[in-house]
């Protein structure tokens, strides 16, 4: 076994996809996988990194660290860590083997197989009953079920030993597939289609569409990063963040409430065609899945369709909540996702599901065709792998403690606040504080808390932007609570005269 730092070589095994194509594709699809592995390497600072490409196969060499890599790299079907080289003699490939696999075998079932690969002048039936016998003192033989089996791969070259088969990702190495923008929300499902995508070898890029501020925004860059520091190896993903609180604005006063869902995802279809039309990009991904919501009817969806520019990819179709769940634990979005969960504040009570293209592009029309391009022009372009999220978190707007003097707001629902609130809190719903914290003495210092104090962090900056001394709590409820047993805060404190008063 190695560790870090001690060299490692790995066999890496391409998929069929790749192995069937024409000599041609086959070789530009190789040379790119070669580079996204040389790009994976060293952006982890592997060391001893080097890829050799054998045409029928690829030898990955770096440290223990390097299978990881493997298993996140797009077009390796699977790998095998290499555990010995033995000259093409076979003598010495018995000698070697029996070195190597004796002690691991000892009370345990075996088979050994040898393949060739090339022009080999040596019997791979030969090999497999000579170091079968060579290994039999303390093991036995079991060709059908062994607990360990013994690869020999006899090369021109030489000999290579291995016995663990490590299952890779699989599909194309990303960038033979062309170039497309993922419209990323940072919940599950975006971030699971940009993966499907980025597997199928598109290079991706991503367009998100702020609708509440730099907290939110801070955890969406968070989730596309990962997708570019872990899944996007060889090329430098970007990702393109569009204001859109005007189209908010204009949504909520000018189209009827049952059409906002359907005319904001229109406006974002148009807007994230924009993007990709400028970076030549063939299509938009999306993480629509058919029926999940009420906004993703086959109805609404042929209503919003007609306002891409380009085709409209849409990978998790048919999938169900659950899986796109599991799969993005996989993927290393989970823990990150969930926390956005709830910024779905702008749905309206009844959205429509089945909704007429007619009524939506009328719908569409009373917003001024002119508020989306400059916005799109306006975009800040961040570069998701040489951004560091640190820099990301405004330590300002987040707070740990309660000042003194200062006063508690409780942005969640009346029952929430019923079960149990922090002793003197206010209780003013996101909804009502977004609109009115206007009308609240300016002279006072202000702590929010929602569930997760992410929604109550976007008001809480909104508020610092308007001159305001207003703070989110860290952790959002359930670190509020602890703090306030921690500090033995009396529960039945008088609750404090509203400052809207
Ligand atoms: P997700 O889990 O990806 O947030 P969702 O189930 O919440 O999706 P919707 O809110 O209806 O579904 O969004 C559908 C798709 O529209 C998203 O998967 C994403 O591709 C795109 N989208 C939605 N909101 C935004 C946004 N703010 N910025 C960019 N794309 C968005
Ligand atoms: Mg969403």
């Amino acid at each position: 076994m190695s560790t870090p730092e001690q060299a490692q070589t790995f066999l890496v095994r391409l998929g069929g996809e790749v192995t069937t194509k024409s000599r041609r594709v086959r070789q530009r699809f190789q040379q790119k996988l070669v580079r996204n592995l040389l790009d994976a390497l060293c952006s982890h600072h592997v060391p001893f990194r080097q890829v050799e490409n054998q045409w029928s196969r690829l030898l990955v060499r770096g440290d223990a660290s390097a299978g990881e890599l493997l298993q996140r790299t797009f077009g390796v079907q699977s790998f095998s860590p290499i555990t010995g080289h033995a000259p093409l003699d076979p003598e010495a490939i018995v000698r070697t083997g029996q070195e190597i696999y004796g002690p691991l075998v000892q009370g345990r079932s075996y088979a050994v197989r040898a393949h060739r690969s090339g022009p080999v002048p040596l019997s791979a039936q030969r090999i497999n009953e000579q170091l079968g016998a060579a290994l039999n003192p303390g093991a036995t033989v079991n060709l059908d079920h062994p607990d360990l089996t013994v690869h020999v791969l006899m090369t021109p070259q030489g000999a290579m030993f291995y016995h663990e088969v490590i299952p890779g990702p699989g599909g194309l190495p990303v960038g033979v597939q062309g170039k497309a923008v993922a419209l990323i929300s940072g919940g599950f499902d975006s971030a699971v289609a940009a993966w499907h995508v980025l597997r199928r070898g598109v290079e991706l890029h991503y367009v998100f569409f702020n609708l509440a501020g730099a907290a939110y925004q801070r955890m969406v860059v968070a989730v596309a990063k990962v997708l570019a520091d872990l899944w996007s190896y060889g090329y430098g993903p970007k990702l393109h963040v569009v204001d859109f609180q005007p189209v908010v604005q204009a949504l909520r006063t000018k189209v009827s409430a049952k059409y906002v869902q359907v005319v904001l995802k229109r406006l974002m279809y148009r807007a994230g065609s924009l993007v990709a039309r400028e970076l030549d990009a063939q299509a938009i991904v999306t993480g629509e899945a058919l029926g999940q919501v009420s906004s993703q009817t086959l109805k609404n969806l042929a209503a919003i369709e007609p306002a891409a520019e380009v085709v409209v990819l849409r990978p998790l179709i048919g999938l169900d909540k659950d899986d796109i769940i599991r799969q993005s634990q996989r993927i290393g979005t989970y823990a990150l996702s969930a926390k956005i969960q709830e910024y779905c504040a702008l749905v309206p009570e009844k959205p429509v599901t089945a909704a007429r293209e007619e009524a939506a592009a009328r719908e569409e029309a009373k917003v001024p065709p002119e508020i989306v391009p400059p916005l799109v022009q306006q975009r800040q372009v961040l570069d998701l792998r040489k951004l560091d999220v640190s820099q990301l978190v405004v330590e300002s707007i987040y707070i740990d403690h309660i000042p003194p003097g200062a006063v508690v707001i409780d942005c969640r629902s009346d029952y929430q606040y019923e079960a149990w609130h922090y002793p003197g809190a206010q209780l003013i719903p996101l909804e009502e504080l977004i609109d009115n914290f206007k009308h609240l003495d300016r002279s006072r210092t202000y702590v929010l808390y929602c569930p997760f104090g992410l929604q109550s962090a976007t008001v809480a900056e909104k508020m610092q932007q308007a001159g305001y001394e207003a703070y989110s709590f860290r952790g959002g409820t359930s670190a509020l609570r602890s703090w306030a047993q921690r500090h033995r805060v009396e529960e039945d404190l008088p609750v404090e005269p509203d400052p809207r008063d």
